[in-house]
């Protein structure tokens, strides 16, 4: 049985994402590490939690509320990375602090409409097909002005930007989305909470950051390789 060593993947990961930041001449602090934990167990993530590693992202929903139960008395930041449906709003809405895959105005309004009381509004990024990939969600980048003045209005979410997830090998496709986000100040109702472009892997983390990502989510490069591929 081999171990992963996760201190040292974790020391690794912030050395790429620091020397990321030192070559575009950015803080290391403004950007995030969401450590993305879909099919690994619960014992690896509370490893990495008293490794100082608080958000994690899940996207598959079921295995993510098993989780989350398990884990319930750590202060973990949950985010939701994988495709929304619409029937399952109500969870998302009840168990995350973060919902990054939302690409459609009828979600949103779920999600706003189901968000508990007495919890902070839900963080949310829309999610946008930048590179008119047949097969990915997101909404089309001539939607996000509409979408964007719309959803902003909601009155238990923060907007707080864009998630893509580009092409292997397109890392053009970050600037363009630097572009864009760039723009939407004049469309957001709240533009104060404006602040998150969730955009870089494992493998283009370095290319995502010095296009301007604030949130990079890493599995691989944390966890190792995982048993199954989504
Ligand atoms: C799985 C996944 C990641 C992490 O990918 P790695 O290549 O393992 O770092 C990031 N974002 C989303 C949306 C994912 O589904």
């Amino acid at each position: 049985m081999t171990t992963i060593d996760f201190q040292s993947q974790l020391q690794d990961v912030h050395a790429q994402i620091n020397q990321a930041c030192l070559q575009a001449n950015r803080n290391f602090q403004d950007v995030q590490l969401l450590a993305v934990s879909k099919t690994h167990p619960v014992s690896a993530i509370s490893e990495f939690y008293q490794l100082g590693q608080k958000a994690f992202g899940e996207n598959y929903l079921q295995e993510a509320l098993e989780k989350i139960e398990h884990l319930k008395d750590l202060e973990i930041e949950w985010h939701f990375i994988g495709h929304v449906q619409r029937n399952k709003t109500k969870h998302m809405a009840e168990k995350f602090a973060w919902v990054h895959g939302v690409d459609r105005l009828i979600i949103a309004e779920r999600l706003s409409n189901q968000r508990p009381e007495n919890l902070q509004p839900l963080n949310i990024c829309l999610q946008v097909n930048i590179d008119d990939q047949d097969s990915k969600d997101g909404c089309a980048p001539d939607e996000v002005a509409e979408l964007v003045e719309k959803i902003s209005r909601l009155p238990n979410l923060k907007l707080r930007g864009f998630m893509v997830i580009p092409k292997p090998e397109h890392v053009e496709a970050f600037t363009t989305t630097k572009q864009l986000f760039d723009q939407v100040e004049q469309y957001h109702a709240q533009p104060e909470h404006w602040d998150t472009l969730s955009m870089g892997m494992s493998a283009d983390m370095a290319e995502a950051i010095q296009a301007g990502s604030t949130m990079v989510r890493v599995g691989t490069a944390l966890f190792g390789a995982r048993d199954y591929s989504d």
